[in-house]
């Protein structure tokens, strides 16, 4: 086992992801593949729940936060397993939409809808509206209206948490983009504002403090904030708040130094916390949502890459280049979020080659890892990133016209394409090569 118990070392030293030879799976469908283990999905999606209807009672909905990995099929799969999901743009709303998406099951969220995006989710059935602001609040209420419709909204509140991670993915804080703080009474005046909005019907409140978060303190603590706050609208402002959703970040294990977060053991200590906090602040126990991203499908992932070259610079570093890089896995570039990498081929040997593992684009700043140890890397060697299903397919882009790799489920010994490599054509797809010009 390398990392998860999907991921392992077969007899001819070569890594395997849910039994399948990472090396015959590069054959097939060419590098850079990203390739993602249905089972692992499905089982982290049944534990969310199982946790969730022991814990927080019946009526409990985990919801898989789809940014983190957005594509028809993950719907089918959440949609299939009975999860609801959380949107945060109008093109995810679409994708749940054209697979059939329980729209009722779906939250929407986001801190800059249009009305047009809010027309589509009214539109759509969306259930629930996660409201970031005063503007949001008041369009939502006039188009609701007009079509004869009460929104159901939660609103987004920041509790002032620092959930210690990495600043970029950091979201609970008072400065925060996101939502309407409580200290500086902001909170208030928007649930204020809800109860008095026609069309709006508010049912409860959401934070979501951060994501890669090792263990239940920070959620402790944001629910002590939150259920203290809403008991206070409870008592001022006679709100119906009966929903709590205390938003994602549950930890993910990238690397042998990480620890694993236990997701029982945290749902758990959650959930006996919020039950304390509403019987000392007098209040009901509300309907308690979680929305992982990560954790549900981050580990199911690992991505392979071709070696292209290597790089030696005496008394400097080494690099190896592979045929992928910061287009399909912006996350080192942008975070420096650490990885675990091996040569797949070589999976057996001695790990004793500390390398900077670099992409293929024009970009100093393109690498997926620095102080990696690789097994004796060679071109035409089989790279294999690790625990990649989460935020690298949802954030890869064409930069240097790079086309974007497939994402190949595998199941029970099986691999099949869900969605396909593009190809250079699609990247002509957008080009006008015969311009209409506007006339004025
Ligand atoms: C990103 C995000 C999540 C999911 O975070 P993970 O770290 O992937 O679990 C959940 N809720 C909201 C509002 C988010 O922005």
């Amino acid at each position: 086992m390398v990392l998860y118990p999907h991921f392992d070392i077969n007899g001819q030293g070569h890594l395997t992801v849910g039994g399948l030879d990472t090396v015959k799976l590069a054959a097939e469908f060419g590098t850079p593949v990203n390739i993602l283990d249905e089972n692992y999905i499905r089982s982290q999606i049944r534990l969310y729940k199982a946790c969730a209807a022991q814990y927080f009672g019946a009526d409990a909905l985990p919801l898989f936060a789809s940014k983190a990995l957005c594509c028809a099929e993950i719907y089918r799969i959440a949609a299939d397993e009975g999860m609801g999901i959380d949107c945060v743009s109008p093109g995810e709303l679409y994708i749940a939409g054209r697979v059939g998406f329980p729209a009722q099951r779906i939250y929407f969220h986001g801190n800059n809808k249009t009305d047009a995006d809010l027309a589509m989710a009214l539109d759509m059935g969306v259930g629930t509206f996660v409201v970031d602001n005063h503007e949001e609040l008041s369009s939502l209420g006039e188009l609701a209206n007009a079509r004869g419709m009460r929104a159901r909204i939660l609103l987004r509140i920041t509790p002032g948490i620092d959930p210690h991670t990495h600043k970029a993915i950091s979201t609970g804080g008072i400065d925060s983009k996101f939502g309407s703080a409580i200290g500086t009474g902001q909170a208030e005046q928007i649930v204020v504002s809800a109860l008095n909005t026609p069309g709006i019907d508010l049912q409860g409140l959401h934070c979501h403090i951060g994501s890669q978060i090792f263990d239940a303190q920070p959620f402790v603590d944001a629910a002590e904030i939150m259920v203290a706050f809403m008991a206070d609208m409870i008592r001022k402002h006679r709100a119906p708040l009966t929903e709590l959703n205390l938003g994602g970040g549950l930890g993910v294990r990238y690397t042998e130094e990480q620890s694993t977060l236990d997701i029982d053991g945290t749902m758990k200590t959650i959930a006996a916390k919020v039950r304390e906090l509403c019987r000392a602040n007098e209040i009901e126990m509300p309907r308690v949502i979680l929305e992982p991203g990560r954790s549900l499908v981050a580990a199911a992932g690992v991505t392979l890459y071709t070696v292209g070259s290597v790089k030696e610079i005496p008394g400097f570093k080494n690099y190896v280049s592979v045929d992928g890089g910061m287009a399909d896995n912006p996350r080192y570039a942008l975070y420096q979020s650490p990885y675990t990498a091996l040569i797949a081929n070589k999976a057996d040997r001695p790990a004793d080659f500390c390398a900077t593992v670099a992409g293929r684009c024009c970009e100093s700043g393109d690498l997926l890892g620095e102080g990696m140890l690789l097994q004796c890397p060679e071109r035409g060697d089989i790279l294999a990133m690790l625990v990649t299903g989460a935020y690298q397919h949802s954030m890869a882009s064409n930069y240097n016209k790079l086309p974007r790799p497939p994402l190949v489920m595998i199941k029970d010994g099986e691999a099949r394409v869900v969605v396909r490599r593009e190809t250079y054509e699609d990247l002509m797809a957008y080009d006008v090569t015969d311009p209409v010009f506007s006339t004025r």
